[in-house]
């Protein structure tokens, strides 16, 4: 759960009045949406959505809350207004508005806004900037904008930007290509990293391969071969952001989990994958707290299974599963790689 999403939900627990206005939360069990202060049963943290404003949870399918009528404005702090219009301009960015003039529209300092913000939102304006670019990706994507022009919509300068926030893990789609990939265009690229050449694949939407490898020419046949019916074709400046994080991930300096994926497998593998990506960097799980972990704690052979299936080195990284008495196991690429990788990710400080 990011920052924001705590902060909200530590205000639903404590029914805090003061926060009316300042953003809703919609409860998935009874299709309802609250203000923060109602009075009603608390929900499952699980059932929990949060939303900005009443328009974006009926947007969604909500209806609102006879009891706590969270449609009607009822902000009488004037300092919490206040916070409300910062927060209502951070989702949309007016760029002929800024943060100091709306402070001194107040007769306020800048700091002061800052931290009333802080206090009132729980988190601090640059989090509440993120947590609302991210959301924008998210809905883009599901939409099924490419990774790209969806990070560009929601205001980030570059792709590289979009992938340096954490915040950012998105979910796995499901296999759309079944057929090898048929009338998908798929890029590819390739770098000489110190583990070996490193060749990466990706779709529109996200890193469909990653492969490691001694020779790039065969690592590329590799790809080619794994979507035969799609048009795979060398884009290094297109993909030149994702490499970065890659060969950054190989020295340590990035976690490529970051990155979205792509990727084609059983609806198993999927949540293996998906399980291994939210390891953190610097960790390791064994297999059996892997099967333990998805709920699935006698298929520990199977789990080890998907990760030696695993399409994408570093994006899913295999290399942190090792085994239950701490030897490291198998692993596609070798052992001598994954044995460096988690040696630089144990040295390193990845955020
Ligand atoms: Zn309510």
């Amino acid at each position: 759960m990011d920052d924001l999403a705590q902060a909200r939900w530590r205000a639903v627990e404590a029914r805090d009045e003061r926060l009316t206005g300042v953003f809703v939360y919609a409860v998935r069990s009874t299709g309802v949406y609250c203000r923060p202060g109602c009075g009603a049963r608390r929900p499952l943290r699980r059932n929990v959505e949060f939303f900005a404003t009443p328009a974006e949870a009926m947007g969604a399918g909500y209806r609102a809350c006879r009891r706590c009528c969270p449609e009607r404005d009822r902000v009488s702090d004037p300092a919490v207004a206040a916070v409300i219009a910062v927060c209502r301009w951070l989702e949309h960015p007016d760029p002929d508005r800024d943060l100091a003039a709306m402070a001194a529209g107040l007769g306020w300092s800048e700091r002061h806004l800052r931290r009333r913000f802080s206090e009132v939102v729980g988190v601090p304006v640059g989090s509440y900037l993120r947590a609302q670019q991210a959301e924008r990706v998210r809905a883009a994507l599901r939409a099924g904008m490419p990774v790209t022009d969806a990070a560009f919509e929601a205001g980030y300068g570059s792709s590289r930007a979009f992938y340096e926030h954490g915040a950012t893990r998105l979910g796995m789609t499901p296999a759309r290509y079944r057929s090898g990939g048929a009338g998908v265009r798929i890029g590819y690229t390739a770098m000489v990293t110190p583990i070996g050449v490193v060749a990466a694949a990706s779709t529109a939407r996200g890193v469909c391969a990653v492969r490691v490898g001694p020779d790039e020419a065969a690592l590329v046949a590799e790809i080619a071969a794994e979507f035969p019916e799609a048009l795979v074709e060398r884009d290094d400046d297109g993909l030149g952001d994702l490499a970065a994080v890659l060969a950054g991930a190989v020295r340590g300096d990035d976690d490529a989990t970051v990155l979205p994926v792509d990727l084609q497998g059983t609806a198993f593998q999927v949540r293996v994958w998906e399980a291994l990506r939210a390891i953190p960097a610097g960790q390791t799980r064994s297999y059996a707290e892997v099967a333990a972990g998805i709920g699935a704690p006698r298929a520990v052979r199977a789990v080890a299974g998907a990760c030696a299936a695993n399409p994408a080195a570093l994006v899913v990284p295999c290399h942190r599963v090792v085994r239950q008495d701490g030897s490291l196991g198998g692993y596609r690429w070798g052992i001598a790689t994954k044995q460096a990788l988690l040696g630089v990710e144990a040295a390193s400080r990845i955020p």
